[in-house]
């Protein structure tokens, strides 16, 4: 009875401070008030670990644009912005990537993402450097942790055990309270009212740095009537808080006159950047960057296990997952990642199948495999045997290995291994498909799952 008297009143306690804190962030604020941080139960150094991992899953699945000039030319504009003291000196990164859309995004800690997109719809680079000042005031002001922190509060105690115990990265802590690190998830949408806060820092970074903050608000304003059905994915990235343009421009009225004496009116490389962000190469599909992302780099280390199937037993990675029912004949054993979704269903583009088949007219295992090869070219059409051929033993029986290349759902070609061995059963076959680009690397549980391949009573 005591327990849960005491239950209640932590419960109304908890309420009374969610409400407090959710609260907190919405108190009216003059134009040209200083700003600070929200609640955060993160720290800035796992605001930079969590930007770090973030970033790097980005990159993974972007089109970043390969050229220099252009690299460099993005980054002196944010270097310039996230000199001034309101950037709070978090190691920002400014990277440009292949994508006519007109946005930009942050993460926490200081990575920056620019679309190319921005470059075509701005007119000048103080334009650019506004939207750059913006998610610069995004980083400072910690909104992703912020929004992520408010999130937690009703898990709170389980995230600080997992804190205190530490198995757990940052990464994973955001992951479990909802919010992935994918690209999709990564680029989410603030409240107004952050919206409201990054505007207005990034007013005072802009002029600070010497850009004519007017130029943020003559940007938003282009921004806003290219509306219609459409609006430049900026705007639901980074919503309207209302009123944006009026707001931009008190809070320029707000800024010390020592700062708005010094602007900087020279033109600059925009012209150039302008001209070479038109000359880019089409960027590729949302569909082939994601698959490419999956693609695996290496094969798998150490343990084996051992898959009893109902006619054979044959070692496997630990780490790779069995499909299908093992008490048939017909095993599918991949990696998590070798399962690919494509728009056609899900596709396998690193593993093995193990199977049986049924020649028809052949008699020998010349004829089967050239009958099987034909059946596996009926079911994917990019199927063609440019490979060689080569004569193996395998646990005792005669064997053969035939090279096949094919269209990796990955993106690029495919190389595929066949191993075909005459059984009482029929045809057993053994088909190891990986990325041809990478083959070499990956292709080691081929060998080792051959090597261990022995057939049952
Ligand atoms: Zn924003």
């Amino acid at each position: 009875m005591r327990f849960m008297v005491h239950g209640g009143v932590r419960r109304s306690w908890m309420a009374v401070l969610l409400t407090a804190l959710l609260l907190a962030g919405c108190a009216a604020r003059h134009p040209g008030d200083p700003i600070k941080p929200g609640f955060n139960v993160y720290s800035k150094e796992q605001d930079i670990e969590l930007g770090r991992q973030a970033a790097a899953e980005v990159r993974k699945q972007v089109a970043v644009v390969q050229n220099p000039w252009l690299q460099n030319y993005i980054s002196a504009i944010g270097k310039k912005l996230a000199a001034q003291p309101e950037a709070e000196g978090y190691p920002y990164s400014f990277t440009l990537i292949n994508e006519p859309s007109i946005n930009a995004f942050a993460l926490p800690g200081g990575p920056i993402f620019v679309n190319s997109g921005l470059i075509a719809a701005a007119d000048n680079e103080a334009q650019v450097a506004g939207v750059l000042a913006h998610e610069i005031a995004h980083v400072a002001l910690r909104h992703g942790t912020n929004q992520a922190s408010k999130a937690s509060l009703i898990q709170l105690p389980a995230v600080l055990a997992g804190m205190a115990i530490g198995q757990d990265s940052v990464a994973d802590q955001i992951a479990q309270i909802g919010l992935g690190l994918g690209v999709n998830s990564v680029i989410m949408k603030y409240s107004r009212d952050a919206e409201n806060q990054a505007d207005a820092l990034g007013t005072r970074i802009l002029a600070e740095a010497g850009y004519n903050p007017i130029e943020m608000a003559n940007f938003f304003e282009k921004l806003q009537e290219q509306g219609g059905s459409r609006p430049p994915q900026f705007l639901s990235s980074h919503p309207d808080p209302g009123n944006r343009v009026t707001k931009v421009q008190a809070e320029i009225q707000a800024l010390p006159a020592s700062v708005t004496r010094k602007f900087d009116t020279s033109v600059g490389n925009f012209a150039e950047a302008k001209r070479l962000v038109a000359q880019l190469p089409k960027p590729p599909s949302k569909e082939q960057t994601l698959a490419r992302s999956q693609a695996p780099t290496e094969g798998p280390s150490g343990a084996m296990r051992t898959l009893r199937a109902r006619t054979f037993q044959v070692a496997r990675p630990a780490g790779w997952q069995a499909f299908g029912d093992q008490s048939s004949s017909t095993v599918t054993v991949a990696p998590r990642q070798g399962l690919v979704e494509t728009s056609t269903g899900a596709s396998l583009g690193y593993g093995v199948v193990m199977s049986y088949y049924q020649p028809r007219t052949a008699s020998n295992l010349g004829e089967a495999t050239g009958e099987l090869v034909n059946q596996l070219a009926g079911l994917d059409r990019s199927i063609q045997s440019r490979g060689g051929q080569r004569r193996v033993t395998v646990s005792g029986n005669p064997g053969l290995v035939t090279t096949l290349y094919g269209q990796s759902p990955y993106g690029g070609a495919e190389r595929l291994m066949l191993l075909t061995v005459p059984r009482p059963e029929g045809l057993f076959y053994m088909v190891f498909v990986a990325p041809d680009r990478r083959f070499e690397q990956l292709s080691a549980p081929f060998e080792q799952m051959v090597d261990s391949l022995e057939f049952r009573r």
